[in-house]
């Protein structure tokens, strides 16, 4: 089993301010080393993160990047943008960021491609919707979404992330039984894909300090992907430390 990996994903939450007073408390506040741990604030926020983060083993994150180098795209941040920062890993293909900014396949696995050649460790978020979940279909679309996502990747330097819409932000978390059958199923693709299942697979869905034992208990899963309780101090190291 790999080492658990806890990240919180804080989407469009806390100023600069607040990151500041959030991770202030955070470094005070006790963290079990057996669990590596990564925070993924806004953009904003990342300069005062990396400050704060110095030194206590948490490692920074993106929520985003774009799959050019640089020139003219206003609004898109870059690897290397990224990179100076001290940015380590970065999500791709976050649900919201699917469904709202209609990022497709293509495009994820072409900003796959660029977080893997500039040294950036992608996170690529696959899910299903719950109708997809109700007509038996959750394997074949998240199958689809891995092997469009990571075609012609050929590196084990990726994390993928299982999150289940209907779980995202509404209480609803996905059973232990239903994540760990799917975090299986992702593995037997990787190994398909890549030659390999030694990638970290993540569930992600409403965890919470209640809940995060048993999810994290189930043998094919290898972190949480958190985004409400990774807000507060208290909660973030409550499932830093399983509860
Ligand atoms: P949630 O979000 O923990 O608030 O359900 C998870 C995510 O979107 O990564």
């Amino acid at each position: 089993m790999m080492k658990l990996l806890i990240a919180g994903n804080w989407k469009m939450n806390l100023s600069v301010t607040d990151t500041e007073a959030m991770l202030s408390e955070l470094k005070n506040k006790t963290r079990s080393d057996d669990v590596d741990s990564l925070i993924i604030p806004p953009f904003t926020s990342l300069d005062a993160a990396r400050k704060l983060l110095d030194g206590t083993g948490i490692a920074l994150g993106a929520q985003n990047l774009s799959h050019e180098d640089d020139g003219a795209f206003t609004g898109e941040i870059s690897a290397d943008m990224l990179l100076d920062l001290g940015v380590s890993h970065v999500l791709v293909g976050h649900s919201e960021r699917r469904e709202y900014q209609k990022e497709t396949d293509a495009l994820l696995n072409l900003k796959v491609k660029k977080a893997v050649a500039k040294g950036l460790i992608p996170i690529l978020c696959v899910g299903e919707k719950k109708a997809d979940r109700d007509s038996g279909e959750h394997e074949s679309v998240v199958g689809n979404q891995l092997k469009k996502g990571l075609e012609g990747v050929h590196t084990t330097d990726i994390i993928v992330a299982y999150e289940p819409t209907w779980a995202i932000g509404t209480g609803d978390v996905c059973k232990p039984d239903d994540a760990q059958a799917m975090a299986a199923f992702i593995k037997g693709e990787l190994k398909d894909l890549l030659g390999t299942d030694a990638v970290r697979v993540l569930y992600g869905g409403s965890v919470k300090p209640s809940n995060v034992k048993e999810l994290m208990a189930q043998p094919s899963i290898d972190g949480a992907l958190v985004g409400g309780a990774s807000l507060k101090a208290d909660d973030f190291a409550a499932l830093i430390n399983l509860g």
